[in-house]
């Protein structure tokens, strides 16, 4: 068993690991689609190596030649089609087949010339690497890039040039006078590692991106309140926090909101409707609410909006616009006069105070809206502020 015989055994082994590991990728990520594509191209370029060995250890010479050259250029097309689909970009189907079908011819044409000639090296790695940049050109044209794409367009171009240099390494240290002497080419040994350091890296860039995008997914997910699509808690203090450590010396305030009788809602239109309010008010808090502030369903039918840069008189005057806004709410599936009503209580931010007793402060406020009729707006009083402070 000489060198390439065993590491075209390598990198098959590689290319199946990438292909089970993007498939397992694939159950997680919400591009699942891309990354079955992905894996597909790894499964079909795998058979190269077994095309490879069978060329050199059979009689079938040509047709596994053939073999391995389909496997590598539809393999690299599968995973360009992945690429694409990841970076959303569109790519179209026919020309695709067109390409694969007129690369396979021509590598039927030039299959009887020299190996290490010119023209073969040239129009065989040719179409590798016009396909590996046609796929670093779909991630550089996304618009949003991060560096991690941005390293993996970089990749993908750089893997696209590599073909390009095996042409040349062809030419020069040659490749073999035929498809079976390719094996026992020092060639074949330089072509095989490079491929497989391609492989590799290619193949973890993308896992990388895939997961990074998983783990961007869990984080919101656990930040966002899937009733309302607002935040949650647990995102709301997260945000809030993040803005006060930028700003810590400007004014800010805090609102806080619940629903008026809302036990009543539930009582009389069942549970199911009373979801639908509270996903309506999410809407509408999502929609009316200034574009900076951050918007927090705190349980139940509560909410909380931290408003940066906004003195407490400019934020009363939001809870004045969001409460009229609500009591004109109309809700799907409830009787066309259905309304309701939410009373708020607004708090200027006391950045000596942490955030809960921020929040304590606007609930002190919401709790005076509430006995005083509901459906109104109230600021906290001195009395709370040396109530607050005092539970420090
Ligand atoms: P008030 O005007 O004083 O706020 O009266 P209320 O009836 O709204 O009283 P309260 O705020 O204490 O009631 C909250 C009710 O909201 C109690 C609970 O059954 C209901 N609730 C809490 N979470 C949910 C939810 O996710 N969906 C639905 N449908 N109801 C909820
Ligand atoms: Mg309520
Ligand atoms: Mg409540």
């Amino acid at each position: 068993m000489n060198g390439t015989n065993f590491l075209l055994g390598v990198n098959f082994v590689i290319a199946m690991s990438f292909c089970l590991a993007f498939f397992v990728v694939s159950t997680r990520s919400r591009s699942k689609i891309a990354a079955r594509w992905i894996a597909a191209g790894f499964a079909v370029a795998s058979l190269s190596a077994l095309c490879e060995l069978a060329v050199a250890h059979t009689e079938w010479v040509k047709a596994f030649a053939i073999g391995a050259f389909c496997a590598v250029l539809g393999g690299l097309q599968l995973l360009q089609v992945g690429v694409a689909r990841l970076y959303s970009h569109r790519i179209n189907p026919h020309r695709q087949i067109l390409f694969f079908l007129g690369w396979t011819i021509v590598d039927l044409i030039i299959y009887d010339l020299p190996r290490g000639s010119v023209t073969h090296s040239v129009l065989y790695q040719a179409p590798f690497g016009l396909i590996a940049l046609m796929a670093a050109r779909s991630v550089f044209q996304q618009r949003s890039r991060a560096g991690i794409d941005q390293a993996l367009a970089l990749l993908l171009a750089f893997t696209g040039l590599h073909f390009f240099a095996k042409a040349l390494v062809a030419v020069t240290v040659g490749a073999g006078g035929t498809a079976k002497d390719y094996i026992q080419t020092n060639y074949a040994i330089i072509s095989q590692s490079s491929t497989a350091i391609m492989i590799v890296a290619v193949g973890l860039m993308l896992l990388s991106v895939l997961v990074l995008d998983i783990m961007t997914d869990e984080r919101s997910n656990s930040e966002t309140d899937m009733l309302s699509s607002l935040l949650n808690r647990r995102g709301f203090e997260k945000r809030t926090l993040q803005i006060i450590r930028r700003f810590p010396k400007e004014p800010h305030a805090v609102i806080m909101c619940d629903l008026d009788h809302f036990k009543s809602i539930n009582d009389t239109y069942g549970h199911y409707h009373g979801d639908r309010v509270i996903e309506a008010f999410g809407q509408l808090l999502t929609a009316a609410a200034p574009a900076d502030a951050v918007v927090g369903r705190m349980g139940g039918e509560e909410f909380a909006l931290f408003l940066p840069h906004v003195t407490v008189g400019a934020a009363v005057g939001v809870a004045n616009e969001l409460r009229r806004r609500i009591s004109a709410l109309v809700v799907a599936g409830l009787p066309q006069e259905f309304r309701t009503t939410a009373s708020f209580g607004v708090a200027p931010w006391e950045p000596e105070l942490s955030l809960a007793q921020n929040l304590q402060r606007a609930d002190m406020a919401l709790y005076q809206a509430k006995k005083s009729g509901r459906n109104c707006v109230r600021t906290v009083g001195p009395e709370a502020t040396t109530l607050s402070v005092a539970a420090r």
